[in-house]
C-alpha cells in the first residue's frame, strides 16, 4: 500500500481511463440460486469487461454464506454448478479469471478472526443491507448474517483486492472493508489497501415485484431460463396505473426499471425507449423488453447449454481457482500473523 487514498466508488470508464492493470478485482456471489439479469447488468458484464482489459479478476462463490439467512442450503454442489455455468456463459474466462469457493480456501476464514476484533457490534448493527436481508428472510438475525460484511472483508483483503464490482446493496459492506483495512494498518503496520467499489449503470435492478431482484426472492429473470419463461416473468412484472410510458426513476421505479432493462438489452438509453413507446403503455413496454432481452441473452444461453454438456468443466475450473486463491490467501495470512507478531 502506498498510503494514497483511493476514491471509494468508481465507474468502469474511470477505471479504464486510469491504470486498469494496477488493479486486482475481487468479487463474488452466494450460491443461493442461478444468476439473474440483475447480476448480469449489475456486476457480471463489468467483470467480463475488466477481464478483457487484462485486469486480474478473482471471483468467490460464497458457499459458507448461504446459511446466513436460511436453515437449508439446498443442493449446494448443484447450485454452485449453476452459478459457475452462468459465469462461463456470460464470458468469464477461467484461463484469465480465478473462480473459487469459500470452502476450498480455509485461510480466508482464519483472517476473519482478527478482522472481527477491529469492528464493534454497534457498527455491525447499523448496516442497512444486513437489516434488509434479515427482514426479507423473515427470520431472526443470525450471528453469521450480522458478521457477513466482515467475512466479505476477509474475502476481499485475503487476495489484496483493490476493486470490487458490485451492486449498490454492497456499498455499506465495502465501506466496512475499507474501515477494517485502515484500522488494521494503523494498529499493526501497512498491509492492506483500501479497495474501491465499482458500480455499473444498473446498480440496483428491480425484480418483477418491484423490490430488488434477488435469487432468493422469487422475482428474478434467470439467465439460464428460456424465452418462454422470460416472457412469462416479464408479463407478470409490476408496473403502475398510468397509461403513458415515461422515464421517471424516482416517481415511477417499476416502469423505469423495465425501461432500463430494455435499454441495456438493446444498447440504447431508457429515455429514448420511453419516447418511442409513449402511449403504447405497459403492454407495449413489456413486449419490447421481452424481445430485446430474449435476443440479448440468446448467445449466452446457447453457450450455457453447450457448457452444461461437459460434466467436468465446473469442477476443473474450481480446482484451479482454489489453488490460485489458496496461494494468495495463505500468503496474506502469513503477512497478517507476522504483522500481529503471532508467528513463533
Ligand atoms: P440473494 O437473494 O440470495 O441474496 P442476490 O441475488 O442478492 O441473492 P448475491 O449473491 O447476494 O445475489 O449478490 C451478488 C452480487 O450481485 C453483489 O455484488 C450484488 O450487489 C449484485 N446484485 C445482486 N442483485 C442485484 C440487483 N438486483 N441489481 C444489481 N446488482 C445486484
Ligand atoms: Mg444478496
Amino acid at each position: 500500500p502506498d498510503g494514497r487514498p483511493r476514491p471509494d466508488v468508481l465507474t468502469l470508464d474511470e477505471v479504464l481511463a486510469a491504470d486498469p492493470a494496477a488493479h486486482r478485482v475481487l468479487t463474488g456471489d452466494r450460491p443461493t440460486g442461478p444468476l439473474h439479469v440483475g447480476h448480469l447488468f449489475g456486476t457480471l458484464a463489468t467483470r467480463v469487461a475488466l477481464q478483457r482489459h487484462g485486469v486480474e479478476t478473482i471471483v468467490v462463490v460464497a458457499d459458507y454464506q448461504v446459511i446466513a439467512d436460511r436453515e437449508d442450503a439446498g443442493d449446494l454442489p448443484g447450485t454452485i454448478r449453476e452459478v459457475v455455468l452462468d459465469y462461463l456463459a456470460a464470458g468469464l474466462d477461467p484461463g484469465a479469471t480465478t473462480i473459487f469457493t469459500h470452502s476450498a480456501v480455509p485461510a480466508v476464514h482464519q483472517l476473519m478472526l482478527p478482522f472481527l476484533s477491529l469492528v464493534s457490534v454497534a457498527e455491525l448493527d447499523r448496516n442497512p443491507t444486513v437489516k434488509a436481508e434479515q427482514a426479507a428472510s423473515g427470520r431472526a438475525l443470525s450471528g453469521l448474517l450480522l458478521t457477513y460484511p466482515v467475512h466479505q472483508a476477509a474475502d476481499v483483503l485475503s487476495v489484496h483486492g483493490t476493486l470490487v464490482p458490485c451492486g449498490r446493496d454492497q456499498l455499506p459492506h465495502l465501506e466496512l472493508t475499507r474501515t477494517i483495512a485502515r484500522r488494521f494498518n494503523r494498529r499493526y503496520g501497512p498491509v492492506f489497501e483500501e479497495p474501491g467499489a465499482l458500480l455499473s449503470d444498473a446498480p440496483l435492478v428491480l425484480g418483477t415485484d418491484g423490490t430488488k431482484m434477488g435469487k432468493s426472492r422469487g422475482n428474478a429473470i434467470e439467465l439460464r431460463a428460456d424465452a418462454d419463461a422470460t416472457a412469462a416473468a416479464l408479463r407478470g412484472a409490476r408496473t403502475d396505473a398510468e397509461r403513458v410510458i415515461t422515464y421517471e426513476p424516482e416517481r415511477r421505479p417499476e416502469v423505469a426499471n423495465l425501461l432500463l432493462l430494455g435499454a441495456l438489452a438493446a444498447g440504447r438509453t431508457p429515455q429514448d425507449l420511453a419516447d418511442e413507446i409513449g402511449d403504447g403503455g405497459a403492454a407495449a413496454l413489456k413486449r419490447y423488453v421481452t424481445d430485446a432481452m430474449v435476443a440479448h441473452l440468446a448467445p449466452l444461453r446457447a453457450r450455457r447449454t453447450e457448457l452444461a454438456r461437459d460434466p467436468d468443466v465446473v469442477t476443473d475450473v474450481l480446482a484451479r481457482g482454489a489453488a490460485r486463491a489458496g496461494e494468495l490467501a495463505d500468503a496474506t495470512l502469513r503477512t497478517v500473523r507476522a504483522a500481529m507478531r503471532q508467528t513463533a
